[in-house]
């Protein structure tokens, strides 16, 4: 391949991962989005492969490269669960943060070209900062890993001055720099560089580390968008335009979702960064250990039935739970017959419902409900007053009034979904447990709601066949 044809493909390929971004932002949309995006990836994929800057005698192993890298993507495309997508996420910005790496210290070592003058420090600028977001984004996403699958616990770990450890940090990263810079050989260089990306990769265990529960979702799509800016800056280190524009693109539309998520739980991106919120202000939040602290009043799926067939207006307000239970079939199947039956049905989805952003959106949608009746939270918070019911599945943290109630609550000033103005709340879960923040949830004990106890999909079939009867 041409290299004019080669440029005008990643053309055509940039062009079509924006069309594909831009379809991937409604979900009426978004199937053609990912077309867009999977026609895009061919395209790149192809041009580069067969592009000039390829020779034949790296075909065998580029080849064995994709071979091994397709059959994982398959296996773990297979295998992994709907509810354990998040972390695969985070598992493949780590991957994205490991490959800038180690491509930055491929192209340190790689004398083949000659870069002399103002044009040899620019090249190692890149190198440079391409390792150091690579370090940050591969330990800052192993940890979000481990903290989504819980293999790693969800409290906080603030360590003692931790601001003053950053600092040190960021200062040992500028002055390795300097020296990194004003190396004389790649022996030379190679002590500074190793020191800066140890002392990244510590860095981002240690910010990712001190976030609190209720961060994450910040976090996740905050390292969406380093892995981005890691793509970015290998597309620097490699002379490829295709690389730096999608990196810039991934890494923008994270930074605009990590504004958007920061905004539905009202919270600034720095004490984001600076860590600890869900957890009292520094101290360890309560967690729920099942003990209920007050008077709950539980209620039989044939009664939860009864209260849906007499309401006029319900709600229905999906959380975690719905994904860990799959219960999204059965909630559309009861949607579906309570609107026969002249309930006005809709949903009220929290930004930052299930466990990565639009989760409850994709599971709704899987199940086809429609999506005029998919109300995002500003859209129908308003209305719970005029509701007759509003039925939690498996929502905690969403749905906990502490958030606007008691100021001294570790998620205070966090938007909830109201669903308690209702005439009746239903909550369903299994246990009184607390959800990923760790904090009691007063909503349990409040005269007008009724908790149904047990796994959302079961309680839901039976509270369908409870209503066809
Ligand atoms: P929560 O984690 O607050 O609550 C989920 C509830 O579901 C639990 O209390 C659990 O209670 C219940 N549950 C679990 N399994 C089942 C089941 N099989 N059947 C019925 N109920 C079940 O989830 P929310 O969606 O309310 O809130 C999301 C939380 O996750 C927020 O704190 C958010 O910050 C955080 N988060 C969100 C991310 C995102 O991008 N959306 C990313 C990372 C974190 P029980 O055990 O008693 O059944």
């Amino acid at each position: 391949m041409t290299s004019s044809l080669a440029t005008v493909s990643y053309i055509g390929a940039t062009i079509l991962f924006i069309l594909s971004l831009g379809g991937l932002s409604n979900p009426e949309t978004a199937r053609r989005g990912n077309v867009f995006g999977i026609i895009g990836m061919t395209i790149a994929v192809l041009a580069t492969v067969f592009g000039p800057r390829v020779t034949p005698a790296g075909y065998g192993w580029i080849i064995g490269a994709m071979a091994i890298g397709a059959t994982i993507g398959l296996f773990a495309a297979k295998k992994v669960q709907m509810t354990q997508m998040p972390e695969l996420v985070a598992l493949m910005h780590s991957l994205v943060g490991l490959a800038a790496c180690l491509v930055g210290f491929a192209s340190y070592v790689d004398t083949s070209i000659e870069f002399t003058g103002a044009e040899k420090s620019i090249h190692e600028m890149e190198i440079y900062i391409g390792i150091l977001i690579g370090a940050i984004t591969f330990s800052g996403s192993v940890i979000a890993f481990g903290k989504l699958s819980g293999k790693i616990g969800g409290k906080p770990m603030l360590l003692p001055g931790r601001h003053w450890i950053n600092l040190i940090g960021l200062l040992i990263v500028i002055w390795y720099g300097r020296e990194f810079l004003n190396a004389h050989s790649i022996a030379d260089g190679m002590v500074p560089l190793l020191v800066m990306t140890v002392v990244s990769l510590l860095f981002g265990i240690h910010m990712v580390m001190a976030i609190g529960g209720a961060d994450m979702p910040v976090v996740v799509s905050m390292l969406n968008s380093y892995s981005g800016w890691a793509a970015a800056a290998t597309g620097f280190m490699l002379s490829n335009d295709l690389l730096i524009v999608v990196g810039a693109l991934v890494g923008s539309s994270g930074a605009i979702l990590s504004y958007i998520m920061c905004r539905a739980m009202n919270r600034n991106f720095i004490s984001v960064i600076a860590g600890g919120f869900g957890t009292g202000g520094g101290a360890v939040a309560a967690k729920g250990d099942g003990e209920p602290v007050g008077e709950v009043t539980p209620i039989s799926a044939v009664d939860t039935a009864e209260l849906l067939r007499e309401a006029k207006n319900v709600i229905i307000v999906p959380g975690y739970g719905m994904a860990v239970a799959q219960a999204q079939h059965t909630v559309f199947e009861i949607t579906q017959h309570l609107r026969e039956k002249g309930v006005n049905v809709r949903f009220g989805i929290h930004p930052v419902a299930g466990r990565m952003p639009g989760h409850m959106n994709v599971l709704l949608a899987e199940a086809k409900v429609p999506y005029d009746i998919v109300m995002e939270m500003d859209e129908i918070n308003e209305d719970f007053p005029d509701t007759d019911v509003s039925m939690v599945i498996g929502a905690n943290d969403i749905v906990n009034p502490a958030a606007q109630e008691d100021p001294t609550s570790p998620i205070a000033g966090m938007p909830v979904l109201e669903v308690w103005k209702a005439k009746t709340s239903i909550v369903m879960k299994r246990s009184m447990a607390s959800g990923y923040a760790g904090v009691d949830n007063p909503l349990f004990y409040k005269d007008n709601n009724r908790m149904l106890f047990g796994d959302a999909k079961k309680m839901l079939d039976e509270v369908l066949v409870a209503l066809k009867s």
